[in-house]
């Protein structure tokens, strides 16, 4: 694709936007006060605002390999406080997906070099959820469990934060994990129960 065509694909844009609202970017330009954080894979398949049906505006995004949080990683950590302390979302979701090449690349036995100590999260994810996991003879179930199980772990990473557990106590803010079901684009709720696993967790990682 010429890179040109991304400049004309905005300009049909900015002018879509203006004849649904004349304020549309007046807006924009006051500020931002989203009430999601979405924490989702680089996948180009999986956008956030389109899968969601939100607007510019709506929704506070990160997104890197796989949707992880690892606790040392200070992109996703200063994301996660920036968008709970200082812009007061009330809802964060992680969104995994079927087929992430991510989760995918993790369980091969080959040296990725950079990758190897991000993946490994993912790994540890396995060994954590082993018997389960196991016991999945079909392969592609098995990934999908995984990508589940590493979604429902990124949930618990960030409860683990004292920001989110403030938040949670002060204005009940919740976490959520889904899954993008790239075959259909469905978005499915892995219904995690939050309070439940807060509980557990709190016996542990509480900080505040
Ligand atoms: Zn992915």
């Amino acid at each position: 694709m010429d890179i040109k065509k991304i400049f004309d694909n905005n300009s049909s844009w900015v002018s879509k936007q203006l004849a649904t609202d004349p304020e549309f970017f007046d807006k924009l330009g006051q500020g931002q006060s989203p009430e999601f954080l979405y924490i989702g894979c680089s996948d180009s398949r999986v956008t956030a605002e389109e899968l969601m049906g939100l607007q510019p505006g709506e929704v506070f995004v990160h997104r890197n390999i796989a949707n992880m949080v690892p606790n040392t990683d200070i992109n996703s950590m200063s994301v996660i406080n920036y968008a709970v302390v200082h812009l007061k979302v009330n809802h964060i979701v992680v969104c995994g997906h079927y087929g992430c090449g991510g989760v995918r690349a993790a369980m091969q036995q080959s040296d990725l070099g950079i990758l190897n100590p991000w993946l490994r999260n993912i790994r540890d994810v396995y060994r954590i959820h082993r018997k389960e996991l196991d016991a999945i003879e079909d392969e592609e179930e098995k990934y999908k469990r995984l990508t589940e199980l590493n979604v429902q772990e990124q949930c618990m990473n960030i409860i683990k934060t004292a920001e989110v557990q403030k938040a949670n106590r002060e204005r009940n803010l919740k976490v959520y994990g889904w899954i993008f079901d790239i075959h259909s684009g469905k978005l499915i709720d892995l219904k995690i129960d939050f309070d439940e696993i807060l509980k557990d967790i709190m016996a542990i990682y509480k900080i505040t």
